[in-house]
């Protein structure tokens, strides 16, 4: 069997960054990725953060194929027929090193892949691999049809439903509840319309989430990116609520419903859909990390479901990228001692635990809970909608007071028991 010093299966971020840090570690890494190319089978909504990453990825990003740099955020509560919007644009977006921007992924990934090889690894694409090859316990390479490799460690960097972390027997069996269905399209606009329309400087970006009758009751929201030339707009949706939804209904027409509200239909006038991506995101948190290690083998990224919704934005592209580092330096650790064994490669887990990543997890552990509460995509936003809307209706009849009338009607829907039960829980995030 032929033998090199790591295989990392999956060329997404986690898996390429792992490979990076170790490309000129004087060990032969090979990436193995299924897809066509790296980023060609890899869907994110749109946003990366920078500053967590750049103490450990300080110097790739010259030439980073970025979209935009965010300057502003929206936040969108949509009620039935109405919505209202909540808009930040600040000076501190605005300056450099930007603090996050949009991306990609079919770009960013791919290029991210050639800085790999650049520095001596080898990505390898259109290879899948089917299973582990184990030695009494130990995990000593994998197959990927007839041909079997053999590594010192494997890194399991193969994503959300990472078949290698099940079939070495690390993690519990998923349930519905830890996931969401994301989709999205890319549609294509030209950059200046897309500044005009989003109020937006030259290279500046935005980006919006909405909340409310844009799932129809159901857990999750939308979002929309501007990248340079084009939008990423999508919905995401709990797993668990499609699966209860009655009917059932085409997750698609979601999507194209939410394209024909107003408030959508005329940002997106006149652009053409070039890109239509659909795939899982992991809403468990950190109860749902498997083990991280065995003998010969690390979990990265999401195939290690370090992934966070925090309400206001999702992680999880961070999280790859930094894990597959630490894995990397934990790899070369233990080829200083020549052991990797699971309790050399425990130390990974002590290096994520130490970083912002799990801090973060633990942070927002309770996320999942309050996410389930339907009132924050039903009642909510839709109170909020009709009460700005009655503030701002004139018509025949002389208008009432404000002050007045709304507050009891403020009182009505927010000051209950029910509410309060709801604050209550809000504050465990
Ligand atoms: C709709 C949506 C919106 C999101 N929005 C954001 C956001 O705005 N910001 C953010 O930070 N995160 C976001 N995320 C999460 C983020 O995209 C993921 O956390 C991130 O992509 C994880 O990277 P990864 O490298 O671990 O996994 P992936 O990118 O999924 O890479 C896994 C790779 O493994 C390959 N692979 C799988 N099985 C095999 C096999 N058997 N053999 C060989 N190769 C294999 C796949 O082809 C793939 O390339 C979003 C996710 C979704 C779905």
């Amino acid at each position: 069997m032929e033998k090199v010093d790591v295989i990392v299966v999956g060329g997404g971020l986690a898996g390429l960054s792992c490979a990076y840090e170790l490309a000129d570690s004087g060990m032969t890494v090979l990436v193995l990725e299924r897809g066509d190319f790296s980023g060609s089978k890899n869907v994110t909504g749109g946003r990366i953060y920078l500053r967590p990453i750049l103490p450990y990825l300080p110097d790739i990003w010259e030439q980073a194929p970025f979209e935009r740099h965010v300057a502003k955020e929206v936040f969108t509560a949509m009620g039935k027929t109405n919505s209202t919007t909540f808009e930040l644009y600040s000076d501190r977006f605005n300056q450099e090193p930007y603090p996050s921007y949009t991306i990609l992924r079919a770009k960013f990934d791919r290029w991210f892949a050639d800085l790999v090889t650049e520095k001596g690894g080898f990505v390898i694409p259109q290879k899948t691999v089917d299973d582990l090859i184990k030695e009494n316990g130990k995990v000593i390479g994998v197959k990927s049809g007839d041909e079997e490799i053999g590594a010192d460690c494997v890194v399991a960097a193969d994503g959300i439903l990472s078949f290698l972390t099940e079939k070495a027997g690390l993690r519990k069996p998923f349930e519905p509840k830890h996931f969401a269905l994301g989709f999205k399209e890319v549609i294509q606009l030209d950059s200046k319309t897309i500044e005009d329309r989003f109020r937006l400087g030259e290279g500046e970006g935005s980006a919006q989430l909405f909340f409310g009758s844009v799932t129809q009751g159901m857990m999750g929201g939308g979002f929309l990116y501007t990248n340079k030339d084009s939008l990423s707009l999508g919905l995401v949706i709990g797993l668990q609520s499609l699966n209860l939804r009655e009917p059932r209904e085409e997750v698609y027409k979601l999507l194209d419903q939410f394209k024909e509200r107003p408030e959508i239909r005329n940002l997106i006038r006149g652009g053409e859909t070039v890109e239509y991506s659909s795939h899982l995101i992991t809403e468990g948190g950190i109860h749902n990390i498997p083990k991280l290690h065995t003998d010969g083998m690390l979990v990265v990224g999401d195939a290690a479901s370090l992934s966070l919704n925090m309400l206001f934005t999702v992680r999880g592209m961070e999280y790859a990228m930094v894990s597959g580092v630490l894995a990397a330096r934990t790899i070369k650790k233990a080829k200083g001692r020549n052991d990797f064994s699971a309790s050399s490669l425990a130390e990974y887990e002590k290096l994520l635990n130490e970083s912002f990543i799990i801090k973060e997890m633990n942070t927002f552990k309770n996320t999942l809970r309050v996410l389930e509460n339907e009132r924050l995509f039903t009642k909510y936003p839709q109170v909020i909608c009709d009460l700005f809307e009655k503030v701002m209706w004139v018509d025949e009849n002389p208008k009432e007071g404000v002050y007045k009338t709304k507050m009891a009607e403020l009182k009505k829907e927010f000051f209950n028991v029910e509410t309060l039960k709801d604050w209550w829980q809000f504050r465990k995030i």
